[in-house]
């Protein structure tokens, strides 16, 4: 099986333009973000020989800029937390602003079941990833920037090959035992094998920039991530360091499709919606262009084969609100790096561990589902704006917030008990809630 694009290097060599043997190595990883340079990292770790291709060169760009406490142990464990304190602004509560209910809700870390992990961090991307890049070639990984990875052979015996184009036009093959897609909203491999589906029960889309100036609050709350409510979405505000502060709207997509202004003028007014946010925004300066990403919500229908295996969003992408993505990379990352470990050192047992891979990732998946699909229900809103610690939920409810998911803390069952609660809530309110759904239907729908 021979995968590629047309118009790639595939078929220069066809066209009889010399193609050089491939070089050998042990993994092969596609992308350069969390989930590939922390993939790569653990499999260097254990003694293999892992090259990385990013098609990029670092520092560049990325939105993600909001991570979770429980990926802190995570980065300890990259031997990297020291450096990421140094380009992050503590981040030690979450906070949600309903203008219905006139009131700001906040939850803070500290108050999680497993209260250890009391904040998280704000980064620019662009730092973040450059540093966990940089480490990973410090611990032993090869890692080749600028180079694009344009087709791949997964039908090579007991192993995979891919084409890869560098920035002066070279094209390098390399082999390997294994391959980690980690090539992000690319979506390299599930592209290519037909497996990427739309989500069924979430849609939505992004616009988002950076201010200097925006009115940030007092003390330890400086930090918080503060999320808006508005009639068509929610706003996010991240604060980062040097005075700047990121800000987006995701919103339905028959919103983003009224829009007839530039993208700029757009977004500065859909901000104007929220008298909260532009309070804040008031003295502010936009100092980025605006950028919008549309319909993201998305699946891979198989997220590993036979000596392949998807991890971050290569994988899977819902939606933003509660700054899954990148804790959901690293951790991803970590468990699949020991499933490609168990996999080359036991071939026959391959299947097992790589499912084994596969059950873990998609439990935190379904969990934090559950909650996104729902938040702009009216039963949702009630429930983060007037939160309740009955049988410790709260506690739950903030522990999800923070990423508990993957490791000893039980909060399964205070989880079921918010749902619970949720059910009730809709039903005191029968008719909000079911246009709530109906809305969110429709707009699954719209392309
Ligand atoms: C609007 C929006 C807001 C978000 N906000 C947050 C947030 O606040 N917090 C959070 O945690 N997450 C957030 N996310 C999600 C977060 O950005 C991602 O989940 C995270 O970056 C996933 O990491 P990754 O390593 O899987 O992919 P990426 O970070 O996208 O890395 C993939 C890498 O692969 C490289 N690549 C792609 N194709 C190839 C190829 N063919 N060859 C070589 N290299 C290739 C790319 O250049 C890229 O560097 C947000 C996402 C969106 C859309």
């Amino acid at each position: 099986m021979y995968l590629s694009e047309p118009n790639q290097c595939s078929e220069t060599a066809s066209r009889g333009v010399s193609v050089p043997e491939p070089s050998v190595c042990d993994v092969i990883v596609i992308g350069g973000g969390p989930a590939g340079s922390t993939v790569a990292t653990r499999l260097a770790e254990k003694g293999w020989h892992v090259v990385l291709f990013e098609k990029d060169r670092h520092p560049r760009f990325h939105i993600g800029e909001s991570l979770l406490p429980l990926s802190l142990p995570l980065f300890e464990q990259l031997g990297v937390l020291d450096q990421v304190e140094k380009i992050g602004v503590r981040k030690y509560a979450a906070e949600f602003w309903s203008a219905e209910h006139g009131k700001c809700a906040a939850f803070r870390f500290a108050r999680a079941l497993d209260p250890s992990h009391p904040y998280a961090y704000h980064v620019k991307r662009a730092d973040l990833d450059h540093l966990l890049l940089q480490n990973s070639v410090e611990r032993g990984v090869i890692v080749k920037e600028g180079c694009r990875v344009e087709s791949v052979n997964l039908d090579i015996a007991a192993g995979c090959e891919v084409t890869v184009g560098d920035s002066d036009g070279r094209t390098q093959r390399w082999r390997g035992r294994f391959l980690v897609d980690a090539s992000g909203r690319d979506t390299f491999l599930s592209h290519r094998l037909g497996l990427k589906t739309r989500n069924r029960r979430h849609n939505s889309a992004a616009m988002f920039g950076h201010f200097r100036g925006v009115r940030r609050h007092a003390g330890e709350a400086a930090g918080n991530i503060s999320i808006y409510w508005f009639q068509h979405g929610w706003f996010w505000m991240i604060p980062l360091q040097d005075d700047i502060m990121s800000i987006g709207a995701v919103c339905w997509p028959y919103y983003m499709k009224q829009r007839r202004q530039d993208l700029r003028d757009f977004f500065l007014s859909t901000l104007a919606m929220s008298p909260d946010v532009q309070a804040r925004i008031e003295d502010a300066e936009l100092v980025t262009e605006v950028s919008a990403t549309g319909n993201y919500s998305y699946q891979s229908r198989s997220i590993f084969g036979p000596r392949h295996l998807l991890v971050g969003d290569a994988f899977t992408f819902i939606d933003p609100v509660f700054s899954t993505g990148v804790h959901l990379a690293l951790t991803g990352a970590f468990i699949g790096a020991d499933a490609v470990d168990a996999a080359l050192r036991q071939p026959r047992q391959a299947e097992r561990h790589l499912r084994a891979y596969e059950r873990r990732v998609r439990r935190g998946l379904k969990t934090f589902s559950w909650f996104i699909y729902r938040i702009t229900t009216p039963a949702m809103r009630d429930l983060i704006m007037y939160p309740r610690n009955i049988l410790g939920v709260e506690q739950a409810i903030v522990s999800l917030l923070a990423g508990d998911l993957f490791g000893n803390t039980r909060i399964g069952l205070r989880l079921l008990l918010f749902r619970f609660f949720y059910y009730i809530t809709v039903l005191g309110a029968p008719r909000e809630n079911f246009a709530a759904y109906r809305r969110r239907r429709r707009n699954v729908m719209t392309e």
